[in-house]
């Protein structure tokens, strides 16, 4: 019999679940599963003949570290096993006001943006919410640390796995769990137009990051295949929609690709489109990924880019780009562990 995922299970449903033992012990098996306890034997508070049973049916998911690699600037990047042997990435970031990790949601993706390294190496499953909790709760084992924030910013598609991820979501800012409120949470999508009207409709009060990284079809269509199902237009009148539900700023995403989509003209018609908007675009030198043969602006560009932005009246800032030197953007460690050639990144 396959066991049960009980680290997925909410507070309710393992009460229901449960329903023969007293509400104290459930609390605190709750509490010991996102405590981060990889086994039943680690919750001593229970009793043995508890403990035996339930490792019996139920499995808790873990991430075992396959790789881990520490970069200049101190951001860490590992490459983690999952139970069943799937190898997904994570990658933990210090900053002032704490520790942010960008956590994988699938197990691959089905995207296929072009300048991406994740699609490249296709899709194999979504990753459960247990899964997801588990990332950040290994890290924090790893480094004996708190993360105050999560960014659904690593592998994957999120709104492709929409139920996961909002159980997750439920799960990871319970008071009784980890307790990363929402406002610690962004959530990042290439835009998968139902889905973000689905989650406006949820209010929560995490940041959404639009993946936009074009100002047009024409561009987009080229760069990133979701365009063909929901386009510019859609996706804008989407986040509007968003903006105006939860009463939060929508964040874009634009990875400026040298020739591609980082002209003058590009510039002013992204600040046209987004102009009256609540909005921030984060623009990203594109990180190198082999086989793509797309380069990064240079920085001269990236002023340009923002000054034309800016003088629409569009805010923007470049990302400070960490963990250059340890190949940290999403796709890359899993890929090369999986001998798909080399990086210049
Ligand atoms: N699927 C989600 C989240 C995962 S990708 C999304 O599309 O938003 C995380 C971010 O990294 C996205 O903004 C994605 O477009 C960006 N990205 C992917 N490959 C990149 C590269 N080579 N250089 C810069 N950004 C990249």
């Amino acid at each position: 019999m396959e066991k049960i995922d009980i680290k997925s299970m909410t507070p309710d449903e393992l009460l229901t679940e449960f329903s023969d033992l007293p509400k104290f012990r459930v609390k605190q098996i709750f509490s010991w599963l996102h405590r981060g306890a990889a086994g039943f034997d680690e919750m001593t508070d229970l009793p043995k003949g508890l403990r035996t049973a339930l490792a019996e049916r139920y499995e808790i998911a873990f991430a075992r570290i396959v790789q881990k690699r520490v970069s200049k600037d101190g951001t860490i990047k590992y490459l983690f096993q999952m139970n069943d042997g799937e190898l997904i990435e994570s990658v933990l970031m210090r900053y002032v006001h704490g520790f942010s990790i960008c956590i994988s949601t699938q197990v691959g993706c089905k995207m296929n943006c072009s300048f991406c390294a994740t699609g490249k190496s296709g899709f194999s499953r979504d990753l459960t919410p247990s899964e997801m909790l588990s990332q950040i709760q290994a890290a924090q084992t790893d480094e004996s640390i708190r993360i105050s924030n999560v960014v659904l910013m690593g592998m994957g598609e999120p709104l492709d796995n929409y139920e996961n991820v909002l159980r997750f979501l439920e799960l990871v800012s319970h008071p009784d769990g980890m307790n990363i409120g929402m406002r610690h949470i962004s959530l990042s999508t290439c835009g998968l137009v139902d889905r973000i009207y689905d989650l406006a409709g949820k209010k929560l009060q995490l940041t959404l990051s639009v993946s936009l990284h074009a100002p047009n079809d024409e561009i987009r269509n080229r760069t990133m295949p979701v365009n063909k199902r929901w386009n510019v237009e859609q996706l804008l009148a989407a986040c509007r929609h968003y903006s105006k539900e939860t009463g939060r700023r929508v964040s874009f995403e634009y990875a400026m690709i040298s020739g591609v989509n980082d002209s003058d003209i590009c510039a002013m018609e992204l600040a046209s489109r987004l102009h009256g908007m609540t909005a921030h675009v984060n623009l990203i030198p594109v990180n190198d990924v082999t086989d793509t043969g797309y380069k990064k602006s240079g920085i001269s560009r990236q002023k340009r880019f923002i000054s034309i932005l800016e003088r629409g009246g569009c805010t923007a800032t470049v990302r400070r780009t960490l963990g250059a030197d340890i190949e940290a953007s999403c796709g890359q460690l899993r890929r090369k562990h999986k001998g798909g050639n080399g990086y210049e990144g």
